[in-house]
């Protein structure tokens, strides 16, 4: 075994124009939130306990898009939906159409643990929240005054998300930003708004049990009813005996390409190394469509990449490496 590692996410596809204050109160909460995990892990806790600890941290705090800040649907409302992995016995939760529920990932923890399903949407997953006393909160606990501004730009342009697209080869952070050919269309939609971004967080325990989380409100003026990939086992999130992974960006492109779940298949099938799998995917099985991710192996490695930006993301190990990064 090579010890602990543990990565979080707070979205891929990142604002070109983001003040710069804003990148470092995100680069501050990655920061916390691994270290969060990290005091967890050093206590012995174990991969999936870590997983929901720091996605609840995640969700609490307004900054991503998830819980609390979520995105808003078209009738500016909350919809959230979270999935949650336990690779060493490869049980899984999920939880969609969520709107009172102030920690959607301990939701999808509850319908792995404590119902005999795999997945509960809308108004049965609303029950089962109340029947398991889980803490519930007013829609209104998770609307933010930027989200409401983003939407009221996206119904402007009548567009569900900005694209960012892989910058030139060489270049990083605001000069790619800047230098990328936006495309000015995505499912005939004008692209125009940058829509905040989904968390997740994988990990590896001492023991090498791999598990994934991702938590999300969606994509900024999505239909009501949308489900996009973070709650779909083997699309946003997945984690089996030899690796956990949690994915973001277009949700649509993350689903025809299952993409979770193939960084798993080709370390199975193929026999790749963590970065060698989660760089084949990224790769080969993303069409037209935007994404990253982030992944750790049960030798205690970690892998992240996209084809976009940026990703917000911080990655730490037991032998002391911590990293927070935003762009390439
Ligand atoms: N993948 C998410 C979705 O499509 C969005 C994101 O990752 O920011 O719902």
């Amino acid at each position: 075994m090579g010890g602990w590692a543990i990565a979080v996410h707070g979205g891929a596809g990142v604002d070109p124009n983001l003040p710069a204050e804003r990148q470092e109160e995100a680069k501050q909460l990655l920061t916390r939130c691994l270290n969060l995990g990290i005091s967890a892990l050093e206590s012995n806790a174990s991969a999936i306990d870590v997983v929901e600890l720091v996605v609840r941290e995640l969700e609490t705090d307004p900054l991503f898009n998830s819980g609390r800040g979520s995105a808003l649907t078209e009738k500016g409302t909350v919809e959230m939906e979270a999935s949650i992995m336990d690779g060493t016995r490869r049980r899984c939760g999920a939880v969609s159409g969520v709107t009172t529920v102030k920690n959607p990932i301990s939701l999808a923890r509850l319908v792995m643990d404590k119902s005999p399903h795999s997945y509960l949407a809308f108004s049965g997953a609303e029950a089962f929240a109340r029947q398991q006393g889980v803490e519930l909160v007013e829609n209104e606990y998770f609307i933010t005054e930027d989200n409401v501004g983003m939407l009221k730009l996206a119904k402007e342009a009548n567009s569900i998300l900005f694209d960012y697209r892989i910058p030139p080869v060489g270049c990083a952070g605001e000069a790619a930003a800047t230098a990328i050919d936006l495309p000015t269309k995505m499912n005939g939609l004008p692209i125009s708004v940058y829509s905040p971004e989904t968390v997740g967080c994988v990990v590896v325990d001492r023991e090498g049990r791999c598990a994934a989380g991702t938590s999300t409100g969606g994509l900024m003026n999505k239909m009501v009813g949308r489900i996009g990939d973070s709650p779909l086992i083997g699309a946003g999130t997945y984690a089996s005996e030899l690796c956990g992974v949690s994915c973001t960006g277009e949700g649509e492109a993350i689903i025809r390409a299952t993409l979770a779940r193939d960084v798993a298949a080709v370390m199975e099938y193929k026999g790749l190394e963590l970065q060698e799998a989660v760089d084949y995917v990224i790769k080969n099985r993303l069409d037209e469509g935007f994404a990253g991710l982030i992944a750790v192996s049960d030798k205690g490695e970690v892998a992240c990449g996209f084809n976009c930006n940026g990703m917000f993301r911080g990655i730490a190990t037991e032998d002391g490496f911590m990293e927070v990064a935003i762009w390439e």
